[in-house]
């Protein structure tokens, strides 16, 4: 049960957007929840762009990590489709709208690849995090449009061939983000749900700079 993406197919490979100051992308990518790290989350899950609510300081922690030169891939449990209480378009709507604002407030602040898992908890998607599938297929969509391949099919689930991550990151506001994060073997950092990304933006560009690996 691969993820899905948001107004695209996993395989179409559409340019991305320069980083800042026409930086060349190293390899590494930031992995970043959505719910309690870009926008308020709720336990009722996000239903409407009516219930969006982009956290202070998201636009500008974004535009900061693609400017120390990392790509964005956003990979967030969406269980809602699978439950039938919305559709994938109405999730899109959402995404499309958040992407929007963040624009918006900094012209640097795109979301590279934006990821969902549609499945409901009890299904035990590899798509679903704590399971690190979104990662797995993030990382290929990225390398695949950046390296200008085709992908056929993805390497996916736990016989995952894993790729160098340098760097690469994962920020997340729930125990499942870091165990996505570990899984798929790259640091994490765990946000305050009500400040955000930006609750950590410091400790993760501290650490992109260190040049550690791990
Ligand atoms: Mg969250």
């Amino acid at each position: 049960m691969l993820p899905s993406r948001h107004l695209s197919r996993l395989t179409d490979l559409t340019e991305f957007p320069p980083l800042p100051n026409n930086l060349t992308w190293g390899g590494e990518i930031a992995y970043l929840d959505r719910d309690g790290v870009l926008n308020v989350g709720s336990e009722n899950y996000i239903n409407s762009v009516d219930e969006l609510d982009v956290l202070p300081g998201a636009a500008s922690a974004v535009a900061r990590i693609r400017n120390a030169g990392f790509r964005i891939c956003i990979v967030t449990n969406q269980s809602p489709v699978g439950r039938g209480l919305w559709d994938h378009e109405r999730l899109a709507e959402v995404n499309s709208a958040l992407q929007r604002i963040l624009l918006e407030d900094n012209a640097d602040a795109h979301l590279d690849v934006i990821l969902y898992s549609p499945y409901v908890p009890w299904s035990n998607a590899w798509a679903r995090k704590g399971n690190p599938g979104m990662l797995q297929v993030g990382r290929q969509i990225i390398d695949a449009t950046e390296m200008d391949k085709s992908i056929s099919e993805f390497d996916y689930g736990v016989d995952y061939n894993p790729r160098e991550e340098g760097n690469s990151f994962m920020v997340g506001d729930r125990i499942a983000d870091m165990k996505a994060g570990l899984n798929h073997g790259v640091r994490t950092f765990h946000c305050d749900q009500r400040i955000g990304v930006s609750d950590v933006i410091e400790r993760v560009l501290d650490f992109s700079d260190s040049g550690d690996t791990l």
